[in-house]
């Protein structure tokens, strides 16, 4: 799953995710909110709701322990 604002795209590996909440709990911007939606491993995964906030700080990509989330700058 991938949400996309002006200048980001965030990419969510979600059968990667063990639903640790790391990047929740540091994305100082409060991007994500824990989704009611399971994986195949029966982790609760994130979702970048408020993606239009994102600033592109990378916090959350350089913290998730399974490598599941992608951040990729929109070059125009
Ligand atoms: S890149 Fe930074 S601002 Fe954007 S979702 Fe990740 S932690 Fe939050
Ligand atoms: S830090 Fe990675 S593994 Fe943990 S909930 Fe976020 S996306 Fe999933």
């Amino acid at each position: 799953m991938a949400k996309i604002n002006k200048k980001f795209k965030l990419f969510i590996d979600e059968e990667l995710c063990k639903g640790c909440n790391i990047c929740v709990e540091l994305c100082n911007l409060h991007v994500f909110d824990i989704s009611p939606k399971i994986n195949n491993k029966g982790y609760y995964i994130p979702v970048p709701e408020r993606i239009e906030d994102c600033n592109g700080c990378q916090i959350c990509e350089l913290s998730c322990p399974e490598l599941s989330l992608i951040l990729e700058e929109i070059r125009l």
